[in-house]
């Protein structure tokens, strides 16, 4: 068996392979072997695939969604958890108003401009401010259109006749419906200031220049969660939001130098927000955002006041003290979360492929196999497989050579594969491999499930 030692990302240290040559691991460097896998695999698939699918929609898979799913319930541990914020989950359809009062009908738009050679379409403000100048087109040097703006709402029709029905918007974030049911949240839970509500659902933007994979989509999930502070202690907020979201991305094992923060100047600055910072990953396409934290003062509970008339004011009954609170946003997106888990997972030593995942993450947490299809062993197996299912989600493979089962898993992100042979019915002990290192022990059946539990702490929350 050969061991591999890993750097951070473009490894030259390397231990030595069996055959003397070094092993140098690689982290992901073309978006494509990404996607390749995650199809292969069943991680994510194009929507509607067998009719030549859907620009920038795309499926989630058995592992995908086992993922998501993880990479949701520790958001929403890491905020529910705590006694000053609450969930909730809004309609995705809501009163035109709504998109008024926000801004959006007026300026959620970005500026686009097309190739009149080509036909492609870009967004103004991504591109080199040089080729914009000279209106050239990125990918063929045709000429490019004025810049127009495009609101990147999706309208629908409300109502059975088309004509005569409401246009509404589906939702482009999740954040609208947290302010509109500040009050409700606050009266029936009797929280304080300050407080929080946590949101996770769709949102869709008819974006210009989807893509990068999950990237960019029209259709997506938001982590959003907003924070109700008393005016004056909002900046206070703000930077404690900034350690502790950058931190939660640490915590899901993302590698330290990979994450940075963006702080919006003057001219990127939205109107309403009094301070911006994005948290960015350095992806292979480059550094981008992956969540935005937003003090984005009174100027939303005040706008739906303005625009519902209905006060949302907080009562602060000690201080005999009533105001339109402040509001920290910490907007993260679930798509981009897990796409960054599985680039920043991503392994490969010129021969193996595997996902460095943390194991909180990972769709399954061990594999059992036996190590020939023999009716004693795989009756064992199954023995330790439900025992291991009580605690862990489990999978198990019994098709093919062992090295080939162990490499299925590790290009899945299965920490921990348990082989049950001829020793095991002797002496009732297994060998446990480990993905990263496909380090092997020999521990007792028994003690399985601590010793898992054990290596899981050691990793982290
Ligand atoms: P950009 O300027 O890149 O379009 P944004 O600043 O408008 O993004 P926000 O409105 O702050 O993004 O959205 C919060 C988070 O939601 C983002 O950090 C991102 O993780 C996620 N997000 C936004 N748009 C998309 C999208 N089209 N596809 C996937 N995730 C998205």
């Amino acid at each position: 068996m050969t061991e591999s030692t890993e750097t951070s990302d473009v490894s030259q240290a390397s231990a030595q392979a069996s055959d003397g040559a070094p092993k140098v691991v690689q982290g992901l460097k073309d978006m494509a072997d990404l996607v390749s896998l995650c199809k292969r695999r069943g991680f994510v698939f194009p929507s509607s695939e067998v009719y030549g699918g859907i620009n920038a929609c795309w499926d989630y898979g058995p592992l995908g969604i086992e993922l998501k799913r993880n990479v949701k319930e520790r958001w929403w541990r890491a905020m529910t958890d705590r006694e000053d914020i609450e969930g909730i989950d809004a309609a995705i359809l809501m009163h035109p108003r709504v998109w008024e009062a926000s801004g959006h009908v007026a300026g959620f738009v970005d500026p686009l401009v097309d190739c009149k050679k080509c036909k492609s379409r870009f967004r103004a403000d991504k591109i080199d401010a040089a080729a914009l100048a000279a209106k050239k087109c990125p990918s063929c040097g045709g000429e490019l259109t004025e810049p127009r703006q495009f609101n990147l709402m999706f309208k629908t029709f409300m109502g059975p006749v088309e004509e005569d029905a409401a246009i509404i918007y589906m939702r482009p974030e999740t954040a609208q419906g947290i302010y509109v049911n500040f009050l409700n949240v606050q009266q029936s839970s009797r929280q304080k200031i300050p407080f929080g509500i946590a949101q996770i659902g769709k949102a869709f933007r008819n974006e210009i220049t989807p893509g990068n994979f999950i990237f960019r989509t029209r259709e997506f999930e938001q982590m959003e969660m907003q924070y109700f502070v008393k005016p004056g202690t909002d900046m206070e907020w703000f930077e404690k939001w900034k350690q502790m979201r950058i931190q939660w991305h640490l915590d899901n094992g993302i590698r330290k130098e990979k994450l940075r923060f963006h702080e919006h100047g003057p001219g990127e600055l939205a109107h309403y927000a009094r301070a911006a910072f994005d948290i960015e990953y350095e992806f292979p396409f480059g550094w981008q955002e992956l969540e935005g934290i937003h003090n984005r003062t009174d100027f939303d509970l005040g706008r739906h006041q303005q625009y519902s008339g209905k006060k949302l004011e907080y009562f602060d009954e000690e201080a005999k003290e009533r105001y339109v609170p402040y509001i920290v946003e910490t907007s993260a997106g679930c798509d981009r979360t897990l796409l960054v888990a599985l680039v920043d997972a991503y392994r490969f030593d010129g021969d193996r492929v595997w996902l460095a995942l943390h194991p909180a993450l990972a769709p399954y947490k061990v594999a059992v196999y036996p190590l020939m299809k023999k009716p004693e062993l795989r009756e064992y197996s199954e023995k330790v497989y439900a025992s291991l299912k009580k605690h862990f989600r489990v999978t198990t493979d019994d098709a093919g050579s062992i090295g080939k089962r162990y490499r299925r898993q590790d290009e899945i992100g299965t920490p921990f594969g348990v082989t049950i042979d001829y020793d095991t019915l002797s002496n009732h002990t297994v060998t446990i491999r480990h993905r990263d290192s496909m380090v092997q022990e020999r521990v007792s059946a028994e003690s399985l499930v601590r010793y898992i539990e054990e290596k899981f702490e050691s990793w982290g929350k």
